[in-house]
């Protein structure tokens, strides 16, 4: 199951950052995802729920798709990916955003105070659905 291993990747990824504050325990995590993904969100919950700790909440941004069309140089956001340039009717768009899932940051609990760890969108390694 594809939601399931790119939780444990995500796991794999939040325990080496817990790491390096020692004593510390992850309260939330951040994750975006994009409709190209190829991730849906419930299924994303549902594994999560399988396999996490449930006193970590996971919070996921649902981001929209960002093109950028090659004849008129707009860029666009979409929901749902459609491949004509909304002002030109071109068909040449480049994907620039919201083609991954990622994560964004994750929130240690660690005394005396709660510290967010930023991650610099690194990816998680989920492919683009064609
Ligand atoms: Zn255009």
């Amino acid at each position: 199951m594809h939601e399931r291993s790119l939780i444990r990747s995500l796991l794999e990824h939040v325990a080496q950052i817990q790491n390096l504050h020692e004593g510390a325990t992850v309260s939330e995590i951040t994750v975006e995802l994009g409709p190209l993904s190829g991730v849906e969100p419930e299924l994303l919950r549902s594994a999560y729920g399988a396999i996490a700790d449930s006193n970590t909440k996971l919070i996921i941004h649902e981001v929209p798709l960002e093109v950028r069309c090659l004849a008129c140089e707009s860029c666009s956001s979409m929901l749902r990916f459609q491949s004509i340039c909304p002002l030109c009717q071109s068909t040449e768009l480049q994907i620039i955003g919201g083609d991954a899932f990622r994560l964004l940051h994750v929130t240690l609990n660690e005394f005396p105070q709660a510290v967010s760890h930023e991650c610099c969108g690194e990816s998680t390694g989920a492919s683009i659905a064609e």
